[in-house]
């Protein structure tokens, strides 16, 4: 069956005034839409059209050449935007407990130095991509990808990731990347995050 937008579980309007429901809109409605109808039609016709896209981005070398670099930027583009939208929820933030906040204080020393560590790699993103809280298999750690690229590319496990693609902020914040990423964290849903990091073996 063909991948399709998964539908919000909250109001666009839901994350103001952190994120605003323009962004939400074109970015829900528009950009995730176009990355589904394009690795849709890659896929088309395949044995891959069926599978996880997370399963599609874990073996992005078995993919067929001629569609290999499509099923990248798209594929990528629907599996990280579905990812995005639970990550964040209205009323959330604050900051991560239990054995998710245990981690992130013995990897990086206390959760603002993670903050700082994830933002700083989310600046520092030339141009357009994502960064990420991953578990890398052996604990957690803090990378950025180009594009639409996706850690479970690379064998990681994504955990938590900020969209730093100028269409997630640029209507509200224009050309305030860190603007953004300050206030993004005002709508993370760490029970989202820490469910992932038990997945991953915590
Ligand atoms: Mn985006």
């Amino acid at each position: 069956m063909a991948y399709s937008v998964p539908p919000l579980t909250y109001d666009y309007s839901a994350l103001e005034p952190h994120i605003d429901e323009a962004t939400m809109r074109v970015h829900h409605d528009k950009h995730h839409q176009a990355y589904v109808d394009k690795v849709n039609a890659a896929l088309e016709g395949t044995d891959w059209a069926d599978k996880p896209i997370e399963e599609v981005l874990a073996n992005l070398g078995q993919i067929p050449d001629d569609k290999r670099t499509a099923v990248r930027n798209n594929g990528g583009g629907h599996g990280n935007h579905t990812l995005f939208w639970e990550w964040m929820a209205p009323g959330a933030g604050g900051e991560p407990d239990g054995d998710l906040r245990a981690a992130i204080d013995s990897t990086f020393g206390s959760f603002d130095d993670f903050k700082d560590k994830f933002k700083t790699a989310g600046v520092n993103q030339f141009g357009s991509g994502w960064s990420w809280l991953v578990h890398d298999g052996s604990g957690l750690a803090v990378v950025s990808t180009a594009n639409q690229d996706n850690p479970v590319s690379d064998g990681k496990a994504p955990l938590l990731g900020v969209d730093v693609w100028e269409h997630a902020y640029y209507l509200k914040y224009q050309n305030k990347r860190p603007d953004y990423i300050d206030a993004w964290w005002n709508v993370v849903n760490w029970a989202k995050v820490a469910e992932g990091f038990a997945a991953a073996g915590g």
